[in-house]
């Protein structure tokens, strides 16, 4: 397959890149570096089955050629940065989305939507099956980015309904691993970075919140398996041949169009992440607490029952073990920075 990654040099869309070049996809990778860098990409540079565009997806999206996927992955993710680039959130996440969509129909080619649990807000629902409507404050800071995703998914949709578009929408969880900016200001990266520099860990609020953490190598496995996924038939097949007698309680009829929860269902305190850092690291770095963001959600954990069924994923790499992948990758990126 001829595949467009915008964001391809961001943090998960670089792995993105990595993964459907080992398996042999042409890859066009598409980024402004707003947050994404040329670092991440720099060793694919080369590669007969890479090509780098720098475009903003805004901005009316053109490309030479046969094209068998869309996935859109542009958009600053982490809470600091679209904090710092709120209306560069929104506009990605509506404008860029629409070009991207426009160009998937142009070419006939398969379109997948990068979204994210934060279209859950502060949820009230505890895990988030995707049946969820969400909590979201439109005008809160955050809400820059829920809102823009939020729409992202709704465009997705209509393509899908009104264009009859082959279309995808993953929601992505809170997902870590190698190539997260050092200061991207989410907390593995800030807790692993602050413990190896023997900094106090700054938890924020009193620690109590919670999040689930998904390595980002489980990640790109479920993403791909959903972008590959072929029919609603074959799905169904595969459904009768995991054993599955009826849908989950709770779930609609299944469709690989509708939005696919992938995240780890693990679930912990930010305090219980601060801990496990510590002993990870080995570090006696002491705790800090700074005050809590406004309208962070106090609870999150995905239902992943829908990606079981649909395309049998769940992840494999548990958190310690992908902690310490982490680990081993910032205390070397923080040597080499000195
Ligand atoms: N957090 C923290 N200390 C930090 C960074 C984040 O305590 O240095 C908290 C944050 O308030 C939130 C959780 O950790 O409750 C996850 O934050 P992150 O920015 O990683 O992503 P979010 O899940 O909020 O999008």
């Amino acid at each position: 397959m001829r595949i467009l990654i915008t964001g391809g040099a961001g943090f998960v869309g670089s792995h993105l890149c990595d993964l459907l070049v080992a398996k042999g996809h042409q890859v066009v990778c598409m980024d402004n570096f707003i947050t994404g860098r040329p670092e991440n990409i720099a060793h694919l540079i080369g590669n007969e089955r890479f090509s780098f565009v720098k475009y903003n997806v805004c901005d009316y999206l053109h490309l030479d050629g046969p094209l068998d996927a869309v996935m859109h992955f542009a958009s600053p993710a982490s809470p600091q940065d679209y904090l710092e680039f709120p209306i560069a959130t929104l506009k990605v996440g509506a404008l860029g989305t629409h070009k991207a969509l426009g160009l998937a129909k142009a070419k006939g080619s398969r379109f997948l939507l990068a979204s994210t649990s934060e279209v859950y807000g502060d949820p009230l629902v505890n895990p988030q099956p995707e049946s969820y409507w969400g909590n979201v404050n439109p005008i809160s800071p955050r809400g820059v980015y829920d809102e823009a995703k939020r729409f992202a998914e709704a465009l997705t949709m209509a393509y899908h309904r009104y264009h009859g578009l082959d279309t995808r929408i993953v929601r992505i969880f809170n997902t870590f691993g190698p190539r997260m900016r050092p200061n991207d200001g989410r907390v593995v990266s800030n807790f692993i970075v602050q413990a190896l520099q023997g900094k106090p860990l700054t938890v924020f609020g009193d620690g109590s919140q919670t999040r689930s953490f998904c390595y980002v190598d489980d990640l790109i496995g479920g993403v791909t398996a959903l972008l590959m996924a072929e029919s609603d038939k074959s799905v169904a097949e595969r459904t009768n041949r995991a054993g599955f007698l009826s849908q989950p309680a709770g779930l609609p009829t299944e469709s690989l169009h509708d939005p696919v929860n992938i995240g780890n269902p693990r679930e912990l305190t930010v305090m219980e992440i601060a801990r496990l850092v510590l002993k990870l690291t080995g570090s006696s770095s002491s705790l800090q607490h700074q005050p809590l963001p406004v309208d962070d959600p106090k609870v999150r954990r995905p239902d992943i029952r829908r990606a079981k069924v649909l395309l049998g994923w769940e992840p494999k790499i548990d958190l310690e073990e992908g902690l310490r992948k982490t680990i081993e990758y910032f205390r070397k990126a923080l040597t080499v920075k000195g």
